[in-house]
């Protein structure tokens, strides 16, 4: 399980400082409904836009 989840999506409610996921738990899942072949093929689910 991971314990400190690294992100830089300041633009998310969970994000502490543009560094680290503070949401309980995060759902990842593949890009655009496909089996994800690298990094860049993968999603955070669980991202909530801040009040930008
Ligand atoms: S919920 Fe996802 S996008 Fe939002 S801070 Fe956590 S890992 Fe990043």
């Amino acid at each position: 399980m991971a314990q400190d989840v690294l992100c830089e999506v300041s633009s998310c409610v969970h994000n502490m400082h543009g560094q680290k996921c503070g949401a309980t738990q995060i759902y990842v899942v593949n890009h655009r409904d496909k089996n994800a072949e690298s990094s860049s093929e993968t999603d955070c689910k669980t991202f909530e836009p801040t009040d930008v």
